[in-house]
């Protein structure tokens, strides 16, 4: 018996069982000439966020960043027009996400999303213990069903992701004003839509609004994600989250990006509007019916989501698959970049659909 192959055979799991159904997130495996898959800004990052880290001081790499990136959320507070004890910063949204799920519901509890949805959310309930239950969109009253499911977290997001839905505003206060417990909006998309709940922060205490740098920002390789609230939710999020989750550097560039770089910000929304009409009534000659987006991406029902995305991985061009979404079936998601992107987009697709 040979005592090695012995003790390395898996006589027992070591993990977590709520783990085992957890697989690692895979983006875009192939590395493509045009990456329209994960709906981050195509022009590229902000020039004066690029001009920080050009030159960064040694401080910045040497010394710890701020426990809780106090100067950030303060820009933060007033690019959103809120005090700055009401927001939190991390590292990206996701962060946020999680930390704010796992302060605010036991392990046992119930989290309800729309369906479908982003898809992280069920992932991070599922880290946390929680479990969690899909509404349908075309419920006949999903604001009832959300609420009356005994979730003691509604998590909404707006544009949606991977429809590029926007909620009506009435859905989101109706479910904000009914909810027993805390309800998250995650508005990552909210500079394409020009919509927002921040102004329900005014009068709900049980509001929690997640946004991002990593999407209209061009920031995603940062990591910067925030969220306003009442204080005393954003206190909760941040005991829940921990301190040193913003890096120095990334702070310096953001503030540098919110600062003078709005303009720069506005200017590339405009581009993906316009491109994302064109590219609509393009898909449509192609005989494809993409859902109405509020978003940087369209989402485009197909016959077959796989084996379209390979195809159009073998021209080059990626984009997300999703199959079987609830009351959609198969569909691609496709971000909006710069119109030569979508030109090659197009001409890929209109062999792979064949
Ligand atoms: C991209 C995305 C996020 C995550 O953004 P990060 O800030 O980069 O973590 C969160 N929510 C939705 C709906 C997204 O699409």
């Amino acid at each position: 018996m040979n005592p090695i192959t012995e003790s390395c055979r898996p006589s027992r799991e070591l993990g977590r069982a709520l783990f085992r159904q957890l697989s690692l997130y895979e983006a875009a495996a192939e590395s493509c000439r045009v990456d329209l898959s994960d709906n981050t800004n195509l022009w590229g990052a902000p020039p004066s966020a690029r001009t920080v880290f050009e030159n960064a001081e040694t401080w910045m790499l040497s010394r710890y960043p701020a426990p809780y990136s106090r100067e950030l959320n303060g820009a933060l507070a007033a690019y959103l027009g809120v005090d700055p004890e009401m927001i939190v910063s991390g590292c990206g949204s996701d962060d946020i996400l999680d930390s704010a799920i796992r302060a605010f519901a036991e392990p046992g509890d119930l989290l309800a999303h729309l369906d479908p949805t982003f898809g992280m959310i069920r992932v991070f309930s599922t880290v946390n213990g929680i479990s969690t239950i899909g509404v349908s969109r075309t419920d006949s009253s999903p604001a009832d069903a959300l609420v009356s499911s005994g979730a003691r977290l509604i998590y909404l997001c707006s544009p949606n992701n991977p429809t590029g839905e926007v909620l009506d505003p009435l859905l989101i206060e109706t479910v904000v004003a009914s909810a027993s417990g805390l309800v998250i909006v995650d508005e990552a998309y909210a500079e394409f839509a020009g919509a927002s709940s921040v102004g329900l922060l005014a009068r709900y205490d049980n509001l929690l609004i997640t946004r991002t740098l990593s999407k209209a920002f061009g920031l995603a390789g940062l990591r910067i994600g925030y969220a306003a609230g009442a204080p005393r939710i954003v206190a909760e999020v941040e005991k829940s989250r921990g301190p040193y989750k913003v890096s120095s550097i990334g702070e310096q560039a953001a503030m540098a990006a919110l600062a003078r770089d709005r303009e720069w910000v506005n200017e590339k929304v405009g581009a993906v509007l316009a491109n994302r009409d064109l590219f609509r009534r393009r898909l449509g000659d192609l005989g494809l019916a993409p859902l109405d987006s509020g978003a940087n991406f369209l989402l485009v029902p197909v016959a077959d989501a796989r084996r379209t995305r390979e195809r159009l991985a073998a021209s080059g061009v990626a984009v997300r698959a999703f199959e079987n979404l609830a009351e959609i079936g198969d569909a691609l998601r496709i971000t909006i970049g710069p119109w030569p992107m979508m030109e090659e987009c197009l001409a890929a697709l209109e062999t792979a659909i064949q």
